[in-house]
């Protein structure tokens, strides 16, 4: 009996042979590590594909992906996978990638309670609040609703830099650097949203320095 998930395996043993076709050792230079260049963090949406829209290979990108691209300090999941992109991996860019017609940026605009993802999605209602007053500026409904998917970037975005582990790293060795972008899937096409990166890290370390530790600073007077 044929599964209805049987054509997976299919594409996959033709992805293994044109690999192979191509390269015959691709699998044994895969095996042997990573060393990808970027870290990017999107939206769990099976439409918002991480290598697929950057053309990017295996080996190429470190991906995390969540429901509507979140960066929270207190998710073990995101955090670990920054830390170690950072500190082992030392990826020189971090991209925080949302995308226009995000199903969680449009739940966290309406007001109902939907169960276990009410603490999830109040990470982008609290960005709505940081931004009220523009947004509710905004009369056309899917205007704001795009406005909250860039905003949404932009905030966790700083949620990044706030992070020790890339203060830390940026004073020593200035990588990585953040980047905030929008998939459109209107178009296919990557936006970017051209973050100021050294203003948010300078604006926020007023409050979020967190480099000061002695380790930091005995390394960077080397
Ligand atoms: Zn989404």
């Amino acid at each position: 009996m044929t599964s209805s998930y049987d054509h997976i395996f299919e594409n996959n043993k033709k992805w293994v042979e044109s690999k192979i076709a191509d390269n015959p050792k691709f699998f044994e230079e895969l095996a042997k590590t990573q060393n990808p260049e970027y870290l990017y963090i999107g939206c769990s949406d099976s439409r918002a594909t991480a290598e697929e829209l950057m053309g990017a290979k295996p080996g190429e990108v470190f991906v995390h992906r969540n429901i509507a691209n979140v960066v929270n300090t207190l998710d073990m999941s995101s955090t670990a996978v920054i830390q170690y992109a950072v500190e082992h991996l030392k990826v020189n860019h971090i991209v925080v990638c949302g995308h226009y017609n995000c199903g969680g940026v449009k739940a966290a605009m309406t007001s109902q309670d939907l169960g276990l993802l009410n603490p999830w999605l109040r990470n982008i209602r609290d960005v709505y609040r940081l931004h009220q007053e523009e947004l509710d500026s905004i009369e056309d409904e899917g205007k704001r609703y795009d406005k909250l998917v860039e905003l949404n970037v932009q905030e966790q975005c700083i949620n990044v830099i706030k992070m020790a582990c890339v203060q830390e790293r940026y004073i020593l060795e200035e990588y990585p650097v953040v980047h905030g972008w929008v998939f459109d899937l209107r178009s296919g096409k990557i936006i970017d949203l051209k973050i100021n990166f050294e203003e948010i890290l300078k604006d926020i370390q007023k409050i979020y320095n967190l480099t000061g530790s002695d380790w930091v600073m005995s390394r960077k007077t080397k």
